[in-house]
């Protein structure tokens, strides 16, 4: 049995020179190849760049038969297609955007054992007339690429990913490798489950990106500040700008244009044309910036991504991860920015509230945007916070990353906490922010009068801060879980159970101190 082993190990290697011409595997890689190649169920975990594709390619050319990959992002087929014919390997794909006599040609190659790889849209897949096929013909292997697609929670949910547990019900005998850049414990769980994984050896890969710089500002004015960080720190450099809406894509887009600086709209509510047309820009020109909705980057290869920013807050750690993912492809320094608010927090968690989803589905949601608060509010390394979400605990401070760079300044911040929280209290949880700090800062104007809230014991008890500290504070015990915001009553403030302990003096909490936005220090300029 070894020397079979070893003998297939030297053809795995004799592959990856001859035929992709790399010297040698890269992490985990060899150890993931030599698993299928033996008939092993594999789900690999391994971030963006980290060089997946070779795991099911390799083994699809060591193994007799067809390797068919499973994947969602059908306008990367023919590239990926071609790119295989460029080093000699024999694929093809099957999707929608085929003829059907060019489909018909690529099923007789399949019969024919014509092929090393064939790539299928899943929804294509799962027609009787593929999976009769497919039985027809010999199978190396089953590759599930971009598997975090079978998660209900997550952003990418194709609900074609689900039915592909059939795979294992008519394919027993062939060996399936799941592959993701993101997953967090609960999507791992869930691939496992829905795919019928169980018994797969699981490859998880650092998630680290050392080359990679997070940084997390406080929003003031969201577009200046970009327009500063971009001007300062990355001049003349490719980057991705990321925004909620399609609107606020159109109207940053337009600011850098007027600003000086070469940036393109992406959305998917573009016309087709032209939203092609501007991603095609993107990857053969230099020094664009893309100004996209998160429509804009699955499968974008582009190695010198410099930045991606966010103007908005995305909604999820894994969002963020996968977005922030696509700087610095190349290994070289790159920056992950953002610019945060308490706007965002607020907006985020109605549009939660205002969705169809059900009680289940929005408590995951809201799980998950805690976590991103907590990245966001984090007094401590956000790198070690980002991989502690990934499963990769206890790591050291990064030093590369805000916080590590310029740590703040954290106070026992109870008292204020605690003034906040009897305010909100005192006018009985019926108020949105502006009225509560309104009251809380002494400011008498019309509304407050007119509920005579200048009556109140609390009117006034934080007029020693301004309204940015106090929104400040604010944000961050809503991100602490100790108020919600109400968004089926005009948006009001209200304690949670977690308040009652600090009201009480049961419990201190630590806040950031409060440091007014300033402009960054010119890093780099235009020489
Ligand atoms: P992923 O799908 O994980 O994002 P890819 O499979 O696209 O990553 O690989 C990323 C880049 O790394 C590609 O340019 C690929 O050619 C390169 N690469 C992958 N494995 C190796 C290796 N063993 N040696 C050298 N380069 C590699
Ligand atoms: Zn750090």
């Amino acid at each position: 049995v070894s020397g079979r082993v070893h003998e297939q190990q030297s053809k795995a290697l004799h592959i990856l020179e001859t035929v992709f011409g790399y010297s040698s595997f890269r992490g985990q890689q060899a150890e993931i190849v030599q698993h299928v190649v033996q008939g092993g169920d594999a789900l690999v975990l391994m971030p963006t760049g980290g060089g997946k594709s070779l795991c099911y390619q390799v083994p699809a050319l060591v193994r007799d038969g067809v390797g068919v990959v499973v994947s969602p992002l059908i306008a990367l087929m023919q590239d990926q297609v071609d790119a295989l014919a460029e080093v000699g390997v024999r694929a093809a794909f099957l999707n929608s955007t085929q003829t059907f006599d060019e489909a018909m040609q690529i099923e007789r190659r399949v019969r024919s054992g014509d092929l090393d790889v064939l790539y299928v849209a899943p929804e294509r897949l799962m027609t009787p007339r593929c999976l009769d096929l497919l039985e027809a013909a010999h199978i190396s292997l089953f590759a599930i690429d971009e598997a975090h697609c079978v998660s209900q929670w997550g952003h990418d949910f194709r609900p074609e990913y689900i039915k592909l547990s059939v795979l294992h019900e008519r394919f027993p005998n062939v060996p399936r490798i799941a592959l993701t850049a993101t997953a967090d414990q609960q999507t791992r769980e869930e691939i496992i489950h829905r795919l019928q994984l169980e018994d797969a050896r699981q490859f998880v890969s650092s998630f680290d990106r050392p080359n990679i710089r997070y940084q997390i500002v406080e929003k003031a004015n969201g577009r200046k500040q970009l327009l500063d960080f971009i001007e300062s720190e990355h001049p003349d450099d490719a980057g991705v700008v990321y925004c909620l809406s399609r609107k606020k894509v159109e109207e940053t887009a337009e600011f850098l244009k007027q600003s000086g600086i070469n940036a393109l709209p992406y959305h998917a509510g573009m016309d087709y044309a032209k939203r092609t047309a501007n991603q095609s820009r993107f990857l053969r020109e230099d020094k664009i910036v893309m100004v996209a909705t998160i429509a804009f980057g699955m499968g974008i290869d582009k190695p010198d991504v410099r930045f991606v920013a966010h103007l908005d807050l995305p909604k999820s750690i894994e969002g963020y991860y996968q977005e922030t993912g696509r700087a610095g492809r190349d290994g070289l320094p790159a920056n992950a920015w953002m610019a945060y608010g308490l706007q965002d927090v607020v907006q985020q968690r109605r549009m939660i509230a205002e969705s169809e989803a059900d009680e289940t589905f929005k408590r995951v949601l809201g799980v998950k945007l805690d976590a991103m608060l907590g990245l966001c509010e984090t007094l401590h390394c956000r790198r070690v916070r980002l991989l502690d979400y990934f499963g990769q605990h206890g790591q050291q401070a990064c030093g590369n990353c805000d916080i590590c760079l310029s740590p703040p300044v954290s106070f026992d911040g109870t008292l204020m906490a605690q003034k906040l929280l009897s305010t909100v209290y005192r006018v009985e949880q019926r108020f949105a922010a502006g009225h509560v700090l309104d009251v809380l800062r002494g400011i008498d104007g019309e509304r407050v009068k007119q509920w005579r809230h200048d009556q109140l014991s609390v009117f006034g008890i934080g007029s020693e801060y301004g309204e940015a500290e106090w929104r400040a504070v604010l944000r961050q015990v809503i991100a602490l879980g100790l108020l919600t915001v109400d968004h089926e009553n005009y948006s009001s403030l209200k304690l949670t159970e977690e308040a009652k302990p600090v009201l009480r003096g049961e419990q201190k909490i630590q806040l950031r101190q409060y440091q007014k936005p300033v402009k960054p220090k010119r890093t780099s300029s235009k020489s």
